[in-house]
């Protein structure tokens, strides 16, 4: 036998057990799928021409990912396999031939549906109460996620419709695009790394061990697979049906189809939308419908015979970076940005991508002027995946970490545990620029008609000098007319839009002073909490931090910002101008002093009202909701059939409430 195929694959497998470890039990990959993809064809390739040197272990033969560790081990009845992979359409072809090889007919009926870009879960029911949830895991024993599963408000607790009482449901937790990039933009503004893509947040997020943090990123779920002793169903259709009468999550752009043809129609349909879809989706997964003819043709090693995944190409394109420029944002941190010759990729033009942090730089090792490949998922942000070093200039020579602020020339600075390198002069007019920025952002105060040029101008022009200063426009009318270019009409827009800013409830007033870490929802939940300005300026770090969600950096962020003095001078200059600085009086009537900042955790099945009801009315009175009981736990609302957490309150002492009790609590 030849060494060198020998050598090559073991280096193949090492490389892709080390990509698996990174990707399925850190979710951190370091490598693009695509190159994944391909090493791990080349190494099915080699054991295709050498099928002695197929060991058990090899990638190849299991399906991939080991519990973390983390959690306790759930095994799973039947074995959650994966899915073989095919890119082109030959390889359907291919696959239809196989089944009908087997099956003896013409045309073979598929159901064919969305390959959802996220993470496989099993969800264990029992006598109709959701039990026990778990990760794909290798297959045969996963993490258990129960309690992280049950913040995905979609999963029934307890199954209300149908005969079936003990069974289990497979799917798929994924994340939205949309809060996806949400999520990212708060990880930029504490400085922490940032997810590759929704797929890698949601398998993040889901083996978290703190609960709190899972609650505040949205997971979702669609399932596809009930496997239960207790029905018996005859294709896969009935049982996508099955579970949307059960009132499961199923995703509605599935359709039963016969012949291959059918098939690639629905996959280039697919392909066609898939941009304008709110959730990532990697392909389209091809199912045998009938279960009698899934039966008999059964699984290889890793994934049954029966189905396959056809996977979209990834958008991709090659271009040069002409240049890499800094962009200093609002709180000092430094983005290295790729100015790209402009490429049309999906759906629009790209000539910029950003380049995240400088450690992303070196590990890529991306330097100006060479050649890039450009990836664009869905309407995710594009990203640089790799260089393609045979086109790299022989004077290329490495990017260098900055030390100096690019605008202001203020000495950088780098906290010891971030990835992100920042500018510490307050004063740094992109800084300036940016804090003004937020502060009209139509998330924020929502100042219509200030974009940014408008904002430089009345910089540069010494009409504002911070964002407190925009309340004092409507007294600088004659100077603002005065400005080339705007006209009476739009300046009085200006204005007007800035005395209705003036409306905006006090979460969006303290969302838009732009304290470090505060992103929308933190803003929501410090305001409700404190209710005012003034008691959230006076709170010490112990009390922000008790708040549910709020951890201990932010903590920090909210009093520091109290503490210096800069920042104490711009609210006292922005008090006088009328915003508001404490919740409404409304909203303040909604809150009940017996809820307000107290931590709830609900167990059993509750009667008279739903979890989903019980919770809503908890939030909305000021308190919080858990999903594990905990010495900062106020009162565990319980109900029939209460577990462990009944329990653990009663050791911990913590006071229980009858649905009776909380109902007096209510004041019903
Ligand atoms: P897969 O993602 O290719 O396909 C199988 C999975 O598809 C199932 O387990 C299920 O979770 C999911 N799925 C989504 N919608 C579905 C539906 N409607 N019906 C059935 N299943 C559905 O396989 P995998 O084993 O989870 O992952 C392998 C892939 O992960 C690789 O091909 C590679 O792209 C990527 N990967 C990347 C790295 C890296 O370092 N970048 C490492 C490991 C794996």
């Amino acid at each position: 036998m030849n060494k060198d195929i020998t050598k090559r694959i073991d280096s193949l497998r090492e490389k892709i057990n080390d990509a698996d470890y990174k990707y399925y039990v850190l979710a951190q990959p370091d490598i693009d799928d695509i190159v994944y993809d391909s090493l791990m064809k080349e190494l099915e390739e080699l054991e295709k021409e050498y099928p002695l040197l197929v060991t058990p272990d090899s990638p190849t033969q299991r399906v991939s990912g080991e519990p973390t560790k983390k959690f306790n081990v759930i095994l799973h009845d039947v074995p959650m396999l994966s899915l073989a992979n095919s890119y082109n359409f030959d390889d359907l072809i291919e696959f239809d031939n196989r089944i009908k090889s087997v099956i003896n007919e013409t045309e073979i009926e598929y159901v064919c549906e969305l390959k959802i870009d996220g993470l496989a879960v099993s969800l264990k029911y029992e006598n109709g109460f959701f039990r026990k949830g778990a990760t794909r895991g290798d297959g045969t024993k996963g993490d258990d996620v129960t309690n992280n599963l049950k913040t995905i408000r979609s999963i029934p607790l307890k199954i209300h419709k149908g005969s079936l009482k003990d069974f289990e449901v497979r799917g798929e937790v994924y994340i939205n695009k949309e809060d996806f990039l949400r999520i990212n933009e708060e990880q930029e503004t504490r400085g922490e790394k940032l997810f590759v893509n929704p797929r890698n947040t949601a398998a993040g997020t889901l083996k978290l061990k703190a609960s709190r943090v899972v609650a505040s990123r949205p997971l979702n779920i669609f399932v596809y697979y009930l496997l239960s002793k207790d029905t018996k169903l005859n294709s896969h259709q009935e049982n996508l049906e099955t579970l949307k009468e059960m009132k499961f999550p199923v995703n509605n752009h599935f359709r039963k189809v016969k012949g291959i043809d059918e098939v690639k129609k629905f996959c280039d349909e697919i392909d066609e939308v898939r941009d304008s879809l709110p959730y990532e989706i990697d392909g389209v997964v091809v199912k045998v419908n009938s279960i009698a003819q899934q039966e008999l043709l059964g699984n290889v090693a890793k994934s049954p015979r029966w189905a396959i995944a056809y996977k979209f190409k990834a958008k991709e394109k090659v271009t040069k970076i002409n240049s890499i420029t800094l962009q200093v944002g609002r709180t000092g941190t430094i983005t290295p940005v790729a100015e790209l010759e402009p490429v049309f990729l999906a759906g629009s033009t790209i000539s910029r991508a950003t380049l995240h942090n400088f450690e992303e730089i070196k590990r890529k090792d991306i330097r100006e002027k060479d050649y890039v490949k450009i990836e664009k998922g869905g309407d995710v942000i594009p990203k640089v995946t790799e260089v393609v070093l045979d086109k790299r200039e022989k004077s290329s020579v490495e990017y260098p970490e900055p030390d100096k602020c690019p605008v202001c020339s203020t000495k950088l600075e780098k906290p010891e545990e971030e990835v992100y390198i920042y500018c510490p002069n307050y004063f740094c007019p992109a800084q300036i620029q940016g804090r003004i920025e937020h502060f009209v952002h139509r998330d924020a105060m929502e100042i219509e008609g200030l974009g940014s040029s408008i904002v430089a101008i009345l910089l540069e022009q010494g009409l504002i000098k911070d964002f407190a200063d925009i309340y004092t426009l409507k007294d600088k009318r004659k100077e603002f007319l005065a400005i080339e270019r705007f006209g009476e009409k739009s300046v009085d827009n200006i204005l007007n839009a800035i005395e209705k800013s003036k409306e905006k409830p006090f979460e969006k007033v303290l969302f838009a002073i732009g304290i470090k870490q505060i992103g929308e929802r933190t803003a929501k939940l410090i305001a409700k909490h404190f209710g005012s300005l003034e008691k959230l300026s006076k709170a010490s770090e112990e009390e922000i931090d008790d708040i549910y969600e709020i951890g201990p950096s932010i903590a920090r962020s909210v009093v520091m910002f109290f503490k210096d003095d800069k920042s104490k001078e711009l609210v006292s200059k922005l008090k006088k101008t009328g915003l508001k600085f404490e919740l409404d009086s409304n909203e303040k009537t909604n809150l009940n002093d017996k809820f307000v900042g107290k931590i709830f955790v609900l167990t059993g099945t509750l009667i008279k009202f739903t979890r989903n009801e019980a919770s809503d009315l908890i939030e909305k009175l000021g308190g919080r909701t858990n999903s594990s009981v905990s010495k900062k736990t106020d009162y565990v609302l319980a109900g029939e059939e209460a577990g462990s957490k009944l329990d653990k309150a009663k050791k911990l002492g913590v006071t229980i409430l009858s649905e009776d009790d909380f109902e007096k609590m209510l004041g019903l």
